[in-house]
C-alpha cells in the first residue's frame, strides 16, 4: 500500500514478497508509485472526508467509491505503462486475489479490496485484469510496429 504525507512510503507485506515473482512485484510497486505520484493517498482522505461531510447527500455515497475505482484503473494503467509489463500486474492481482480478501485493517489502502458494485472502493479484479491484458496487447502491438519501421 502507498502511504502519503511528507514521507512518501510504501508498505509491502512479507506474504506479498513471498508469493510474487520479480516482474509481478515490480508491477505492484509501479502501481503504488503511481498513487504516490498522483497524491492519491491524500486525495483519498480528502474524498472520504468530503463524503462524510456530505453524508446526507445520496450522491456522495456513489461519488467516493467511484473516485477510488477510477484511481485504481488509472494507477494500473500508468503502472503498467511504466514497467511495460501490464500482464505482470494482472498476474500479481490474480495471485493476491486467490489468497482471499485482505485483512479488514488494510481495507481501502491495499492494492485489492473487498466488495463489488457501485459501493465498492475497488473495481472488480476481473475487470482490472481484462484492462491490463488489453494494455499489454496494445503495448506489444506498438512495439511490433516500432521494429517494422
Ligand atoms: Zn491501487
Amino acid at each position: 500500500m502507498a502511504v502519503g504525507g511528507k514521507d512518501r512510503s510504501m508498505l509491502l507485506s512479507r506474504g506479498l514478497l513471498s508469493i510474487l515473482e520479480k516482474d509481478e512485484l515490480d508491477s505492484v510497486i509501479a502501481h503504488e508509485l503511481m498513487h504516490l505520484k498522483h497524491h492519491d493517498a491524500e486525495f483519498k482522505v480528502f474524498s472520504r472526508v468530503l463524503s462524510r461531510i456530505l453524508f446526507f447527500d445520496p450522491f456522495s455515497k456513489f461519488f467516493d467509491p467511484a473516485v477510488h475505482r477510477e484511481r485504481e484503473y488509472l494507477a494500473d494503467e500508468m503502472g503498467g505503462r511504466s514497467t511495460g509489463k501490464p500482464a505482470a500486474l494482472a498476474s500479481a492481482l490474480l495471485k493476491i486475489a486467490s489468497r482471499g480478501a485482505p485483512a479488514k485493517a488494510s481495507w481501502g489502502l491495499s492494492i485489492l479490496g473487498r466488495g463489488r458494485g457501485i459501493f465498492s472502493r475497488y473495481p472488480p479484479v476481473q475487470e482490472r485484469v481484462h484492462r491490463l491484458l488489453l494494455l499489454s496487447e496494445i503495448l506489444a502491438d506498438s512495439r511490433g510496429a516500432g521494429t517494422k519501421n
